[in-house]
Parts: structure tokens; C-alpha cells; sequence
């Protein structure tokens, strides 16, 4: 490791000796400081009640002074090492916390098992990708990055790798966590100077499980820590898997080096499931929660809802609450209520993303780019179009609409909905284009 810049050091000494004069200590001369890297300052005490001092007074202060001298977003660690480089007795009081959170990152969904997952054509490949990882991890697909639109049944695969791979391991070191976790934990750990026991908890893992990670899209700093713990593991053959609700290169505000790496192993999509498969997951869910359901009427439930498996289960919540009240079983009559209720408070079939992700490709677009802030006409139009389809086929509110278009304002929808069907009436090749979007659409939400 070698030594930070003195230049750099004595700059920061002297920033802590004008603008935090109350920590100042005058060991702070002899710690030793490695040079920048992975964007943290490591900075190394003589003794553990150094390290205690630095630890508890100090990671403001620095972090405040190496971010001011050097202009970038540094993080500051403090550690104490005896001469074989591991660690003193200072850090062992923090050891067994580090074990506490860990265990704490293994949250799991008993239900959420391979034994419970329903496969069909919507996710065999995931599955069958998620099943081989349990198996083998680190050997077949590395990462595994499993990608498709809310209520698919992502994290449900997910935590099956993990009910897997520890029931015929016990011992592995399996961390399932959602990206906001991460983000949150990430950010706790910086501002408490604990980047240390942070990275150590995600670095020494078997199996790193990151559910959602469309939510790094945007934070830098993360995505850099997120980075390194990718090159880690990847490096010690130890197995990455990651959901989102896209594909890596749809993920705006991701950097080019992540997008890059999430491809690297198996990117498997999930589409909703068919009528078939809605069924048996209906079949499958009413066993788990000791309802006896005719066939007819998981049928007649299955052909009714087409968006999400969640809202399959609301149906089934409800109709489940029915039947309690009225006391008697689950009948044709008992679900077409709850499915009354369910439709009517259903979001429109077609989905924002649905709209976005087929005029994307049309246009040989990404998705990223009609979220994007660029005006140019070979841009703006499709996302101007694809405002105005989301209008039309689906619910969602012009706020909302423009929510999802990069945070555009709700007179900007309001104003590409007018444009585009003022264009359509004159236009005929504007108007045959949407035409067939349209009738992609209505057909993917039909064979749902
Ligand atoms: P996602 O993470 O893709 O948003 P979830 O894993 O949270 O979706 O799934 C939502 C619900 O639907 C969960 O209760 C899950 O068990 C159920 N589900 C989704 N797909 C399937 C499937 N193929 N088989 C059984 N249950 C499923
Ligand atoms: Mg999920």
C-alpha cells in the first residue's frame, strides 16, 4: 500500500487545525495515511484507543477535510493494524456486531422456494438459471441478472437461490439484500466511518444477492463502492446475482462499467405469466393457504387478471375474506365479488414500461433515452408518442406519466398527448405507426 501524498496530509492537518481545532490531538502527526483509493482515505492509528478516539470524534471532521482539499467525494476509514496486518483488539468489540448485521442481511420468505415457484414459458429460463446458481455457485452463470416488470415473481426466484443453496450448505455465507438496503447501509457506514465492517460484510460472501438494483441508477457514489464489491467477488469466483425491473442497458443513470458487467454472465428476462401459468399459481397459492378452489373457479379467476401475480393474490386475499364472512366455502359467486372489487380498483393492464420499452426499440431507441434530458427531434417524437400512448391505454396520471419520462412536468404530457393526436388526424404514417403500437400492446395484454 503506499503512502498518501504529504502534501495532501499536512493540507488536511491543517484544515483540522482551523476549522475542527476541539479534536485536534498531537499523535495526529504520526497516523499514517495509504494513498486514495476506491475513493476512501484510509487512515491507520497507532493503538486501539486511537482508533476508538478517530472512530467516535473524528469521521466528520476528515471526511469534511479530504472531500475540501481534493474536490472529490472521499470517504474516510480508520483502522489499526498490528504488524501482520490484521486487526487489534479495538476492532473486536466491533466484530461480533458485524456478525450480529449480517446474519440480519439473510431475511427470507419462507414461502418464497423453488418447490413454490410455478414455471412456465414466462421464466423457465430464469429459473432454470436461478436453480443451476443454488447449485453451483460461482461455476455456471456469473452475475445471474433476472430482469421484468413489477409482480413477476423476481424476488420470489431470488430468495429460492438463497433456501437453496443454504439448505444444502448451511455454512455458506449467503447476503440477500434489497439495493435500497445497500444504498442506505452504504451511506450509514460512510458518515459513521465504518466503510471497513461495511465492505467486509458484502466482500466475504459466498452468494451476494442484490434485488432491485435499478434503485443504484443515479448514485454515484454507491454504484463506485457498488463497483468494487462486484470486482471482488467476481475476481474470487463467488456468485453475484441482481434483479431489476429492466434490462441492464435499459437501467437510466447506470454507469457504463456496471451495465457492462451486468452482462457479463446470464441476463434472463421474465415475462408475465400465461393463462395457464396464472392458473396454476392461483392453484398453487390457495394450497399454500389451505383453500380448496374448484378448478372453474381458479380458471374464471386466471382469464379475469392478467397485469401481476400480486394482484392474483389480492384476488385470492379477498376472496379468502369472503368466504370467512359469509361462512361458507369459496364458491364461483364469492369469487366474481372479489373480482368485482379487484377490477374495479385495478391499474390499466398495459403498463407505463410496456409502452416506453416498445417504442423504444421501434425507434431503435433505449429506454434510458426517452428518459433522458436530450431534445433532439429523433428523440423527443417517440417520447412524446409514447406520453400520449400512456395516456390512452393506460390510468395513470399526467404527473405520474411524467414521472416516468425523466421527472418531466405534467404540462409537458399534457402538451405532447395534444401534439400527438392533432398529428395522428393529419398524418397517416404517424397515425399507422401508433395503430400497430397499439395493436402490439393490446395483444401482449390479451395473451396475458
Ligand atoms: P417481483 O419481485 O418480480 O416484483 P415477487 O417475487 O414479489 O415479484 O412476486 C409477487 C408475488 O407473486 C409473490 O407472492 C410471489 O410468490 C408470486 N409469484 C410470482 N410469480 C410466481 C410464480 N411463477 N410462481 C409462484 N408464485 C409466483
Ligand atoms: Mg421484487
Amino acid at each position: 500500500m503506499t503512502r498518501l501524498d504529504t502534501g495532501i496530509w499536512e493540507q488536511l492537518l491543517t484544515y483540522l487545525r482551523a476549522n475542527h481545532r476541539g479534536i485536534n490531538r498531537v499523535w495526529f502527526d504520526q497516523l499514517r495515511a495509504d494513498d486514495l483509493e476506491h475513493g476512501a482515505l484510509t487512515i491507520h492509528a497507532a493503538d486501539a484507543g486511537q482508533l476508538r478516539y478517530l472512530q467516535r470524534y473524528c469521521s466528520r471532521a476528515f471526511t469534511e477535510g479530504i472531500q475540501t482539499i481534493t474536490g472529490r467525494l472521499l470517504s474516510v476509514e480508520f483502522v489499526c493494524t498490528d504488524g501482520n496486518g490484521s486487526f487489534a483488539a479495538a476492532e473486536t468489540e466491533d466484530a461480533s456486531e458485524a456478525f450480529k448485521r449480517r446474519d440480519r442481511l439473510v431475511r427470507l420468505n419462507g414461502d418464497y422456494s423453488f418447490d413454490n415457484l410455478v414455471v412456465g414459458p414466462c421464466n423457465r429460463l430464469a429459473h432454470a438459471a436461478c436453480v443451476a446458481v443454488s447449485e453451483a455457485p460461482g461455476h455456471s452463470y456469473n452475475p445471474l441478472f433476472v430482469h421484468g416488470t413489477v409482480g413477476l415473481g423476481k424476488t420470489h426466484m431470488l430468495q429460492a437461490i438463497c433456501h437453496a443453496l443454504l439448505d444444502h450448505t448451511p455454512g455458506a455465507e449467503v447476503v440477500y439484500l434489497t439495493c435500497e438496503t445497500f444504498v442506505n447501509e452504504f451511506i450509514e457506514a460512510v458518515e459513521a466511518g465504518k466503510l471497513q465492517e461495511f465492505r467486509y460484510q458484502y466482500r466475504q460472501a459466498d452468494l451476494l444477492i442484490i434485488d432491485d438494483i435499478q434503485f443504484l441508477a443515479g448514485r454515484e457514489r454507491t454504484q463506485e463502492e457498488f463497483f468494487h464489491t462486484f470486482n471482488t467477488l467476481h475476481q474470487y469466483k463467488k456468485q453475484i446475482v441482481l434483479s431489476a425491473d429492466c434490462s441492464p442497458s435499459d437501467i437510466a443513470g447506470l454507469e457504463e462499467r456496471l451495465t457492462s458487467r451486468f452482462n457479463w454472465g446470464l441476463v434472463a428476462r421474465v415475462d408475465p405469466p400465461c393463462l395457464e401459468t396464472r392458473n396454476a399459481i392461483l392453484r398453487k397459492k390457495a394450497k399454500l393457504r389451505g383453500l380448496d378452489l374448484a378448478p372453474e373457479v381458479t380458471m374464471h379467476i386466471a382469464s379475469q387478471v392478467s397485469a401481476n401475480t400480486r394482484e392474483l393474490e389480492g384476488v385470492l386475499n379477498r376472496l379468502h375474506g369472503l368466504a370467512a364472512l359469509e361462512k361458507c366455502e369459496p364458491n364461483m359467486e364469492l369469487a366474481k365479488a372479489a373480482l368485482g372489487q379487484t377490477l374495479n380498483a385495478a391499474p390499466a393492464q398495459i403498463q407505463i414500461a410496456d409502452i416506453a420499452g416498445i417504442v423504444a426499440r421501434r425507434f431503435s431507441l433505449k429506454i434510458s433515452d426517452l428518459q433522458g434530458k436530450k431534445r433532439s427531434r429523433s428523440i423527443a417524437l417517440p417520447r412524446q408518442m409514447a406520453m400520449y400512448l400512456c395516456r390512452r391505454l393506460t390510468r395513470h396520471s399526467l404527473e405520474e406519466v411524467g414521472a416516468y419520462f425523466g421527472g418531466r412536468d405534467h404540462t409537458t404530457v399534457l402538451h405532447a398527448n395534444r401534439l400527438i393526436h392533432e398529428r395522428r388526424q393529419q398524418d397517416d404514417d404517424m397515425h399507422k405507426q401508433l395503430l400497430d403500437i397499439e395493436n402490439r400492446l393490446n395483444r401482449k395484454s390479451v395473451s396475458e
